[in-house]
């Protein structure tokens, strides 16, 4: 492939052929929302080469960004002055300490000899930081240089896991404490490892902040490798990261582009032991125990040891330090993806895990998963730190759901039980040799976990398998009604979650279940859970009466869910939300067991404030973005972003203007006026008429035909109707007919007899010219799956798919929206353009399945007279809404539709 530089304005646009102007376009925008700082919504249709501009026009940028940055380094060295009457085009990439007084604090009327004082201590002071830093840096790179990485590895290895050696730490305590005997219990009573199932003496932060060294951490920060300005690349899926990998590589910057893949151990763990227990709880806890354990066995070596019982788990034969030395640095000499990471991190025998990411601070490009970037503790804990960074979330059209989804925690009536019962059997055994603060917060999980099932209507001490609540139906309340309900309002929430973080007890607890199963209650106990036992073992079947011995575990065991005290930590986080940010919903079902409490985020942005604030740059990418009014208002306005940094960019169609026909039909052949509304939509005359219609389309669009309704129920409802009328039978002598089926896994099965169908059909001719296929929008078919070609001549939508307004979810999001967004005069209130929003998006996702590349070509079919109303027509893709005809009756759209497929060739 031969790589052409582009230029546009002065800037060299590396490309790997000459690129359409649309391309040129994106990678000028891009390349200025990144100078300039801004948000940018980019929007590039499918088949455009959106990854190819965004890979060359953002790294364009942090070439030449990175060519300044020297050149003034090397000039500010050389002359020892910064001209502050240039202060406006201060280079963007000072740090922050170095931004400068603001002429807003001198005082009015100062002399000008004084402002002159001022400004030339201000040069000097500024000159002196900038030198100070030029020296730190240097003096950081020559000692790195002269440890060859290896103290810099073992720093960066303290830094990843600092929240392992708080746990340590906590052990190391509680063994202490065994071991002095402040139990009443002689030790010998334990059971062999049971010390590390024990809680640690708690302190809060407040507590121990004395005790930990400055010194240590100001050393560790001197040490610590600096985070270059780099370009973190986020996706939602795995196999979509791998695309835009394979992207980079093919691309001029493949060959000299320090790129790193971040993915969880679940991916990139090479010890098959660990691998194999499946889950990534399992896994996660596994390897961090092994780590821990290789801590243990060095402070052996240094301590006398105190106890000759002690267990030490083998470490992890892939984490060394010199062999994730070669690791990174092989990381960072070419690009790679997740599975060319794990082969190399097999071949070389170190962790790609780690390898990774001690590879960050030194990469340009970090490819990455949503979760890990949009969910700060993830974030922190991966060791990503975005000040001054640019970030670029791509395939980012339902971004809003996805922090949605990831900060909203629902916990069922059986989880509260089984993690009740746990707790409480823990207490029971551990209860005499745990200090006074480590009962106190297990006796308020206890009482917050009681209290959530009262307030759901069941009794924790029974059964909720068996518990019918006589109230049933779904409650809304906010976050400080439902603590007042729960009467946990007396209950500092913020300290329990700290305490859940800090002390590990659902880590502890999950080692305890493992390890004992749940059959350790008292006599006492045992008698009160008889039959509740029975259903503690039934949610786990791998638990076990005795310790499971170590090494027989790796094949036995099948992945298990996590503790559910961990999943119920995310609740008690989220209720740490700010009141009018989120909602608690109580759904009551006719058992305990079913029922459950959720935690609705009403505001997503205030989790991605933090990801505009520290960012240098953010831009969110996709295919359809529109409508970008909820991108606007709902995520950057309510996260603090003002209307001025947000660039908005959308570029048209490879494809020649003619190879696409958008059409609105308002009404049918028999004059039916089309508008499915729930009231009308199951009229037998509608969807008599919406058969006609797919009967005369069918007879002029060769190959496939997509068809998406906006339910489940309606598809069905619609097909028993034709298959009585006799239209599917008439239907059938055109188009072979499939149904979008219930079952994920069926997907594949029917798309694969779908597309030989229209294959055959291209091939042994006959009156059948292709295939119709019933969808559903939001669907399993509508979205990820690529209806190109003859798959997909033509795509038909019936109806709007509004969401259900009557959910109370929506109405509560809508009334937030409405008290919380400013009303714009001539436009619709904020909570019903959500809705009509929600809609869009809906159906742009689902037209959006056809029409993959420059030649393809496919026609569009809007049925519903309401999509004729301009403020809907505006939030259609530009490309789209720039050619859409609005049929007001069926004749003329017929007609456009027969000349349209006429005019192309057919079937290949
Ligand atoms: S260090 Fe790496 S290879 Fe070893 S268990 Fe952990 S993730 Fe797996």
């Amino acid at each position: 492939m031969a790589n052409k530089t582009q230029e546009d304005g002065g800037i060299h646009f590396p490309f790997p052929f000459t690129p359409y102007s649309i391309q040129k376009d994106f990678m000028a925008e891009l390349y200025r929302v990144l100078d300039a700082g801004k948000i940018g919504i980019f929007e590039s249709p499918t088949g455009t080469g959106k990854s190819l501009s965004l890979i060359c026009g953002a790294l364009s940028w942090l070439r030449d960004f990175e060519q300044k940055k020297h050149q003034e380094e090397a000039r500010l060295l050389e002359t020892g002055t910064v001209p502050l009457s240039d202060r406006k085009d201060q280079p963007p990439f000072l740090s922050s300490s170095f931004k400068e007084t603001p002429d807003t604090l001198r005082p009015a009327g100062e002399p000008d000899w004084v402002t002159q004082f001022v400004q030339k201590k201000e040069e000097r002071d500024l000159v002196d930081r900038l030198k100070e830093e030029q020296v730190r840096r240097k003096k950081r790179e020559e000692r790195l240089q002269q440890i060859r990485h290896n103290a810099q590895l073992k720093y960066a290895a303290k830094r990843m896991r600092r929240e392992e050696e708080e746990m340590e730490r906590l052990l190391h305590l509680s063994r202490e404490m065994l071991a002095e005997g402040t139990g009443t219990e002689p030790l010998e009573q334990l059971e062999c490892g049971d010390e590390e199932l024990v809680l640690a003496e708690y302190e809060s932060d407040e507590e121990k902040g004395a005790a930990r060294g400055v010194d240590e951490e100001e050393e560790e920060e001197d040490l610590e490798e600096e985070h270059i300005t780099k370009i973190y690349y986020c996706s939602r899926t795995h196999s979509q990261l791998a695309q835009f990998v394979h992207e980079v590589q093919r691309s001029p910057f493949g060959k000299d582009t320090r790129l790193v893949s971040l993915g969880s151990r679940q991916n990139l763990c090479i010890n098959e032991d660990v691998k194999n227990l499946g889950s990534a709880q399992l896994i996660n806890d596994r390897c961090m125990e092994m780590q821990r354990s290789k801590h243990e066995k060095s402070r052996a070596e240094d301590e006398k040891p105190k106890r000759r019982r002690q267990e030490h788990q083998a470490a992890c034969p892939f984490y060394s330090y010199e062999q994730l030395q070669l690791l990174r640095d092989e990381v960072l000499v070419g690009v790679k993806d997740i599975e060319q990471l794990v082969s190399l991190g097999k071949e070389a025998r170190a962790c790609p895990y780690y390898g990774s990411r001690f590879a960050i601070p030194a990469a340009q490009l970090v490819v990455l998963p949503y979760q890990m970037l949009l969910h700060g503790a993830t974030r922190q804990a991966a060791g990503i730190r975005l000040q001054g960074q640019v970030v670029v979330i791509d395939e980012a059209h339902n971004l809003i759901d996805t922090i949605t989804g990831i900060y909203s925690a629902e916990v069922s009536g059986s989880q509260f039980c089984q993690a009740h019962s746990q707790l409480l059997q823990y207490m029971e055994r551990y209860g005499k040799r745990l200090k006074a603060k480590n009962l106190m917060y297990i006796k308020q999980l206890l009482y917050l976990l009681e209290q959530f099932v009262t307030v759901l209507g069941g009794n924790i001490k029974q059964n909720p398998n068996t518990q019918s609540l006589s109230q049933t139906g779904t409650e809304l309340k906010t976050i400080n009604d439902f603590l007042f309900q729960s009467q946990i309002d007396n209950i500092n929430l913020f300290k329990v979650r700290r305490y859940c973080e800090k002390s590990m007890v659902s880590r502890k607890l999950f080692g305890f279940t493992e390890r004992y199963g749940t059959v350790l209650a008292s006599s006492r106990e045992q008698s009160r859970l008889a039959g509740f036992q029975h259903f503690l073992q039934s949610l786990q079947p791998a638990l076990t009466e005795t310790p499971v011995p170590h090494g027989d575990e790796g094949e036995a065991r099948v992945p298990r869910s996590a503790s559910p005290l961990m999943h119920i930590e995310g609740f008690l986080a989220a209720l740490t939300t700010a009141n009018q940010d989120g909602r608690v919903i109580l759904n009551r079902q006719g058992s305990l067991s079913q029922s459950s409490l959720k935690f609705l985020l009403l505001n997503p942005a205030v989790h991605f404030a933090q990801v505009v604030k520290e960012c240098r740059a953010v831009v969110i990418a996709g295919g359809t973005m529109q409508p970008v009014s909820d991108f606007r208002e709902q995520l950057l306005a309510c996260a603090g972003v003002e209307a001025e940094r947000v660039v908005e960019f959308s570029c048209g169609h490879v494809i020649p203007p003619d190879n696409i026909l958008p059409l609105v039909i308002c009404s049918g052949p028999s004059s039916q006026q089309l508008e499915f509304t729930y009231q009308k939509r199951e009229l037998p005359q509608m969807m008599d008429e919406t058969g006609r219609i797919l009967y005369n389309l069918c007879n002029v669009v060769p190959g496939g035909v997509v068809c998406f309704f906006p339910s489940y129920e309606y598809q069905r409802q619609v097909h028993a109707h034709w298959d009585k009328s006799g239209l599917l039978a008439r239907l059938a002598v055109r188009k072979k007919i499939f149904q979008e089926p219930k079952r994920a896994n069926q997907v594949e099965q029917v798309l694969l007899e779908y597309s030989r169908c229209i294959k055959c059909c291209g091939h042994v001719g006959g009156t059948v010219t292709g295939a119709l296929l019933l969808s559903v929008v939001g669907g399993k078919m509508s979205e990820g799956i690529n209806f190109s070609d003859d798959l997909g001549r033509c795509v038909v939508m019936v109806g709007m798919p509004y969401p259900n307004i009557k959910s109370p979810e929506l109405q509560e999001k809508m009334a937030y929206l409405d008290q919380t967004l400013p009303r714009i005069p001539g436009q619709a209130p904020p909570g019903k353009a959500l809705v009509e929003n929600l809609c869009m998006k809906a159906v742009n996702q689902s037209i959006g399945r056809a029409i993959r590349h420059q030649k393809d070509f496919a026609s569009i079919v809007l049925l519903d007279q309401r999509y004729a109303r301009p403020p809907i027509l505006g939030k259609l893709p530009a490309w789209i809404r720039d050619r859409v005809e609005v049929k007001a009756t069926f004749g003329p759209a017929f007609a456009a539709m027969r000349k349209f497929h006429r005019e192309r060739p057919g079937p290949s």
